[in-house]
């Protein structure tokens, strides 16, 4: 955690702890620019390590994992791709699998038929359209079954190094709460934070922004009282504010408990997440 509370340059005129209310005037678009490029830069600080959640060793990989990650949390995912890529390495060998077996084996991550469908009817057209391997365009990765724009920037940002902006749950939530939009709509919220940061934050971005809001910034209860860029948020006080309180709400590595990944990269400061069957 930095301990920047209240530090002073570009700052949002909310009150953070112990700050008086005044009356303000609507924030500028050039005011909200810098506060959000500030949000990120701190963020960057917090969250040095950030990274996305998923195990992957290939595009194959990850897109299978995102496709999976579909009303589910990246842990369950991780505990469950490692028997099936064991089983199917490549795009070639899951497009020839028995269905069934493969509902078997992602059984846990929920909604195991509709996703065996999408994972097989991919992996064939990666087969049969990109001669078995995952495409690197925007264009291309949409064409394939079951893949959306959310779905094609994770594996373009993060298996290609491609920029892009990952507009999940986590990444909605918070963007609203800083004001940096007001959209509700994935698609909106894409197109007006891309104006915000240069292409080359993007990926990064997303990360920062997915682990603030995974860690600290929950949907709930969010840990403001625990939270490094009060000064920076216009919504601090919607959570718990007493630090004491807001520090027990802190998860993953942040509230000294194991992260998502089994395979972390070497950078991740807490202990991975246990394999299938083990305590969590
Ligand atoms: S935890 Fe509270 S102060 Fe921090 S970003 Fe979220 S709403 Fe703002």
């Amino acid at each position: 955690m930095s301990g920047k509370q209240n530090s002073a340059v570009g700052e949002h005129p909310s009150p953070g702890p112990g700050r008086r209310k005044k009356s303000v005037k609507p924030e500028s678009r050039l005011a909200m620019v810098r506060r959000a490029r500030r949000i990120n830069r701190e963020l960057a600080e917090v969250f040095p390590y950030a990274h996305p959640e998923l195990d992957f060793e290939n595009p194959y990989q990850l897109l299978i994992a995102t496709v999976l990650s579909a009303q589910t949390t990246d842990l369950r995912v991780n505990q469950t791709t490692p028997a099936l890529f064991a089983a199917y390495p490549t795009p070639e060998d899951l497009a020839a699998a028995v269905p069934e077996e493969v509902e078997e084996l992602i059984r846990p991550t929920g909604f195991f038929r509709a996703k065996t469908r999408s994972i097989m009817g991919l992996s064939k057209a990666i087969r049969d359209d990109f001669g078995g391997e995952v495409p690197g365009t925007l264009k291309e990765l949409v064409t394939l079954p079951g893949v959306g724009r959310k779905t094609a920037f994770v594996v373009l940002g993060n298996a290609f190094g491609v920029p892009g902006i990952t507009v999940d749950t986590h990444f909605m939530r918070l963007v609203r709460r800083w004001k940096w939009t007001e959209q509700d709509d994935p698609g909106k919220i894409e197109a007006e934070i891309a104006t915000i940061f240069p292409k080359s934050e993007w990926t990064m971005l997303s990360h920062r922004v997915i682990f603030h809001g995974r860690r600290i910034c929950h949907a709930r209860r969010p840990a403001c009282g625990a939270c490094p860029i009060t000064h920076l948020c216009p919504s601090y006080g919607e959570g718990e504010t007493d630090p004491e309180k807001a520090k027990k709400l802190l998860k993953y590595e942040m509230g000294g408990r194991p992260g998502q990944r089994l395979k972390p990269p070497p950078d991740y400061p807490g202990t991975p997440a246990p394999a299938a069957g083990t305590a969590e």
